[in-house]
């Protein structure tokens, strides 16, 4: 598996604590500060993963995950998507635009090693 994670958040903060905390994973990264250049990032990138801030200026996460899903990408990327929304209401509209999996925010690590490991992409055995 192609451990490359793709990091999009408005907040410079944000994306250095995550790609910290993916890189101590074994997961490389690169980051986007807008959904606009997220799509890029993607297109350049194929990432595996894609972490998806919600409210973000200029494109927000979820304009972003249907500009995406809207795409034939190869290898579809697994997105989970990043929020402060914890309205079902919210959760249920972007598991239907394409999101596999949401997570509060702040994101805490646990939780997101929890969702990596219930989407398959936690490496078990022996690295290659
Ligand atoms: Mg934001």
């Amino acid at each position: 598996m192609n451990r490359h994670c793709l990091i999009v958040d408005d907040s410079a903060t944000v994306r250095h604590v995550l790609r910290n905390s993916l890189n101590n994973l074994g997961w490389s990264c690169s980051e986007a500060p807008t959904g606009v250049q997220a799509l890029e990032k993607i297109a350049a990138t194929s990432p595996t993963l894609v972490l998806l801030d919600w409210n973000m200026p200029v494109m927000d996460g979820l304009t972003c995950l249907k500009a995406m899903r809207a795409k034939t990408l190869l290898p579809r990327p697994i997105v989970i998507l990043c929020t402060s929304e914890s309205s079902i209401f919210k959760i249920r509209e972007a598991l239907e635009a394409g999101a596999d999996e949401y997570i509060m925010k702040p994101v805490d690590m646990d939780i997101l090693e929890g969702k990596l490991a219930q989407l398959g992409l936690v490496q078990t055995g022996c690295a290659a």
